[in-house]
C-alpha cells in the first residue's frame, strides 16, 4: 500500500502543478470496507484523514483505533455516506467533518446533537452540502434549485461550520465531461460564495478514477479509495 499512497501524492502533486495551483489540497484516504491494520499502515506512512460511509462499521473501527492508539483524536474523520435521521447523534459525536449533507432536517439535527453534546466541548461539525450535480434520481443532494434557501437556513446553525460543497457526478471515462461537472461544482461555489457573503474553503470532488479532473478543476478534498487500497470486501 504503501506504493499506491506514494504514487496518489505524485499524482496529485503533479497536477496541481499542471493546473497552475499554489493553494493547498487534501487527501481523504476513503477507508470504509478496509480492514483496521490498513488504516494503521497508511497513518504510520503519515495520512490523518479517513472517511467513512456505514456508520456501524465506522464507530467500530473508531473507537477500536481509539483504544490502539490511545486516543486517536489524531485522526480526522471524515463521514461521506448517505445519512439516515436515526444516525445523526452517532454522527455528530464521532466525526469531524461531514460531506454528506443532503437536506435541511438532516443539518438541523446534527446541530441539535452537536450542542448536546456540549460537555465534550465539541468545535463546531465541519460541513459540506452535497450537490446532485446531474439531477440523477438515484442520487442524493441538494438540486441546484434548493441549494439557496438551504444555505439562507443553514447558515443559522451556530454548531455547523459550513466550508462547501461535494459532488459524486455521474459516472463517465471521458476526462471533458469530469471536467465540465466539476467545473459546474466550482461556479456553484463561487456563485455562494459572492451571493451570501462567505469564504467557503472546500470543494469536495474527485475519487479513484477521476481525481486528476477534479484537481484541474478547482477541488481541495479529494476522496480516494480503492486507488490507494485496492478493492473494497463486499
Ligand atoms: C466510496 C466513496 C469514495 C471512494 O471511491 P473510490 O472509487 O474507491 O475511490 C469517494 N466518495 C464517496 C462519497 C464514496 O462513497
Amino acid at each position: 500500500m504503501q506504493n499506491e499512497y506514494q504514487t496518489i501524492i505524485q499524482t496529485m502533486n503533479d497536477t496541481m502543478l499542471k493546473a497552475g495551483r499554489t493553494d493547498s489540497i487534501k487527501l481523504l484516504a476513503v477507508s470504509k470496507k478496509q480492514p483496521i491494520e490498513k488504516i494503521i499502515s497508511l497513518y504510520n506512512l503519515g495520512q490523518r484523514d479517513f472517511g467513512e460511509s456505514y456508520i456501524q462499521e465506522a464507530k467500530e473501527k473508531i473507537l477500536a483505533l481509539d483504544a490502539y492508539f490511545i486516543n486517536s483524536s489524531s485522526i480526522n474523520w471524515h463521514f461521506i455516506g448517505p445519512i439516515q435521521s436515526n444516525k445523526t447523534k452517532t454522527i455528530a459525536s464521532l466525526f469531524n467533518w461531514v460531506h454528506s449533507i443532503d437536506r435541511l432536517k438532516i443539518a438541523k439535527r446534527i446541530n441539535q446533537h452537536r450542542l448536546d453534546l456540549d460537555d465534550k466541548e465539541l468545535s463546531p461539525i465541519n460541513i459540506c452540502l452535497q450537490i446532485n450535480i446531474n439531477n440523477e434520481h438515484t442520487k442524493s443532494g441538494f438540486s441546484l434549485g434548493e441549494i439557496n434557501p438551504a444555505i439562507e437556513q443553514i447558515l443559522k446553525l451556530k454548531q455547523l461550520k459550513l466550508r462547501g460543497l461535494m459532488a459524486i457526478p455521474e459516472k463517465s471515462d471521458d476526462i471533458i465531461i469530469q471536467r465540465q461537472n466539476f467545473a459546474l461544482l466550482r461556479r456553484l461555489l463561487d456563485q455562494l460564495n459572492t451571493k451570501f457573503s462567505l469564504s467557503m474553503d472546500t470543494l469536495s470532488m474527485g475519487m479513484s478514477n477521476d481525481m486528476q479532473a477534479a484537481i484541474m478543476e478547482g477541488s481541495t478534498i479529494i476522496r480516494v479509495g480503492t486507488a490507494l487500497f485496492g478493492q473494497r470486501k463486499v
